[in-house]
């Protein structure tokens, strides 16, 4: 609707300034009758181009006066205050973000958009997994928790003590039951084992009161596997000792 406003307005403004033109270049001819004809046709040419370039002018200011600054387009403001909006909301505080929550009844469920996630995982031996979990009997190094689900699945974890993440190699021997709490300050570097199999701490936790629950099974022996030869290697306990910058 405005833009057919916009484009009635021009073209109006056109015929009225043709019309105008036409009209003040009958008036010239009759001044210019004494001329010779080229030089008064070659002088109306000009005359005439110089108004009519002059009209395209005059039509771009009255339309940019009447359109952007009079009556300007509503939707361009409602965006660029929907942009002021977001910039200035960048950080919603803690009452922003709870109080529309609180305001209405619990619901069980809400729509949730798919979001498409393209991972890649390094490949892992099934049975690096399986035979690290027998070989703990299922139990924690550490803490000595066995726990299973109720289909009888362990709840503990196989972890790599020379990282996957850094091509660490699924060899049993680089591998080590734990609990899901030591299996996260394992790989957080919170705690390490040395060549003897004894658990050192973290001097970044020491006497942090939180990792009390860790801190407290320092100096200990892991539990080991009851097959020897399936204990960690000492190659893989340096190297994560060197990770996190325990003293080897
Ligand atoms: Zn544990």
């Amino acid at each position: 609707m405005r833009l057919l406003l916009r484009i009635f307005l021009i073209i109006s403004l056109y015929i009225f300034f043709i019309v105008l033109i036409g009209e003040l270049v009958i008036k010239l001819d009759s001044y210019l009758l004494k001329l010779k004809e080229e030089i008064k046709n070659l002088l109306l040419l000009i005359i005439w181009i110089f108004i009519y370039c002059f009209s395209f002018f005059v039509i771009y200011i009255i339309d940019y006066f009447i359109f952007e600054k009079l009556f300007p387009d509503s939707k361009k403001e409602t965006i660029s205050e929907t942009n002021f909006n977001i910039n200035s909301s960048i950080q919603p505080t803690k009452q922003e973000i709870i109080n529309p929550v609180l305001s209405k009844a619990p619901e069980l469920t809400q729509e949730t958009k798919i979001k498409e996630v393209i991972q890649f995982k390094k490949e892992r031996d099934p049975n690096f997994s399986k035979l690290v979990k027998q070989a703990y009997q299922y139990k924690c190094a550490v803490c000595n928790q066995q726990i299973f689900d109720l289909e009888g699945n362990p709840e503990v974890e196989a972890a790599h003590i020379y990282p996957k993440a850094l091509d660490g190699v699924d060899d049993i021997r680089n591998g080590i039951a734990l609990c899901k709490f030591h299996h996260w300050a394992f790989d957080s570097g919170l705690f390490s084992l040395t060549d003897e199999l004894k658990i050192i701490i973290s001097s970044k936790i020491k006497d942090n009161l939180n990792y009390e629950t860790l801190i407290k099974h320092e100096g200990n022996t892991i539990n080991l596997p009851i097959d020897d030869k399936l204990k960690p290697h000492p190659i893989f306990l340096k190297a994560h000792r060197n990770i996190y910058n325990f003293q080897s």
